[in-house]
């Protein structure tokens, strides 16, 4: 926080309509006097010492800063190519996905009153990016579980809980079949929760919660549920999709000082430069941030508004069914501030 009172922020655009969508939010925070001034930084990778890293300048913005803002990147295909996403959450050892997905008024799907938050471990499990040939045709790929990891993103999850007013902690798992990688996340989350005693906790099979989710979503309105990285990966997604979709999902990766949030769609080239591009998401981001920021009036002033343009339907963008630009849509939020 400076002398003026704002916050400094860094913002990654991003690639395709990543510069698109991050104009709407800076238009919305303008209108809506948010004291936040955004320090745009480029993640570009570059060669040092043989890695691919990110710059310098972008790293020390982002530990100067502890919360940044990031639009879409797009990963190059092909051999050699570390994905940025996946760089910027080791360097930072961002260890907490965090995804929340609520219904929204306005834009129907089969499900409705859907309000799940779900914490990914993000630095280890099956994303390790521990590979090898044992010998022609067979192949091995490690899943690391480390205590270490497990208990702070564990812990997180507990904590989050109860900063959100949810009563119940559910761990997702398969220790039935990795009894000693999922058992060990699963003892752990036992120990962890003698220390919330406030928070129920309890645990599911990770082949149970899919069906139980699709069946009906609502029993899971009251609980944050966590597991290691693979099945929330694959699990968060699919909660997107009771609501909507990706372009509608928010998430931020918690780390141990610094915080980046960001929408979970890609950089989608197809609609790229045309002003089409669904904002939605990394303003629901943006919001999160704020709550992360402790600016919740602000995250709530420009929440419902989203919300009433998102209701009333009359502005809204191509992949929700209507036909405003992105600017259009961000000046329909703009009035119903
Ligand atoms: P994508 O999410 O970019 O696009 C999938 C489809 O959804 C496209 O039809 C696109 O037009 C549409 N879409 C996505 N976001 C939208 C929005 N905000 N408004 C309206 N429509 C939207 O997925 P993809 O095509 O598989 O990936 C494109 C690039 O993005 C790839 O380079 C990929 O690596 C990258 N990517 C980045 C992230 C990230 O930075 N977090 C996540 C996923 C993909």
């Amino acid at each position: 926080k400076g002398n003026d009172g704002k916050y400094t922020v860094s913002l990654i655009e991003g690639d395709g309509i990543g510069p698109e969508i991050s104009q709407s939010v800076k238009d919305i925070y303008k209108a809506a006097n948010v004291p936040i001034k955004w320090h745009s930084i480029d993640v570009t990778p570059v060669i040092k010492d043989g890695r691919t890293v990110i710059p310098d300048e972008a790293i020390e913005s982002i530990t100067r800063n502890y919360v940044a803002l990031k639009g879409p990147l797009a990963t190059p295909i092909g051999k050699g190519h570390v994905s940025l996403n996946l760089t910027l959450r080791r360097t930072f050892n961002l260890f907490a996905n965090v995804r929340p997905c609520k219904s929204i008024q306005g834009y129907k799907t089969p499900y409705d009153n859907v309000d799940t938050v779900l914490i990914r471990e993000n630095t280890e499990g099956e994303y390790s990016g521990i590979e090898h040939v044992v010998v022609d045709g067979v192949v091995q790929s490690i899943k690391l579980i480390t205590r270490q990891a497990c208990e702070r993103v564990l812990r997180y999850a507990f904590q989050y809980a109860r900063d959100v007013g949810r009563t119940k902690v559910r761990a997702v798992h398969k220790a039935t079949i990795m009894k000693m990688s999922d058992g060990l996340f699963l003892s752990i989350a036992r120990e962890i929760s003698k220390d919330y005693p406030d928070i129920e906790f309890d645990a599911e099979l990770l082949d149970n919660t899919c069906l139980k989710v699709v069946t009906d979503p609502t029993p899971y309105n009251d609980k944050v549920l966590v597991m290691p990285n693979l099945y929330g990966d694959i699990l968060s997604d699919m909660c997107a999709g009771l609501i909507g979709g990706l372009g509608l999902t928010p998430s931020g990766n918690i780390g141990d000082e610094c915080s980046i949030f960001e929408a979970v769609h890609g950089s989608a080239p197809d609609i790229a430069g045309k002003g089409l591009a669904n904002p939605t998401a990394l303003l629901l981001s943006s919001i999160m941030m704020l709550q992360h920021m402790g600016l919740n009036e602000h995250a709530e002033k420009i929440q419902t508004a989203i919300f009433k343009v998102l209701a009333e339907g009359k502005t809204i963008t191509g992949d929700l069914g209507g036909k405003a630009k992105t600017a259009e849509y961000a000046e329909a939020v703009i009035k119903a501030l």
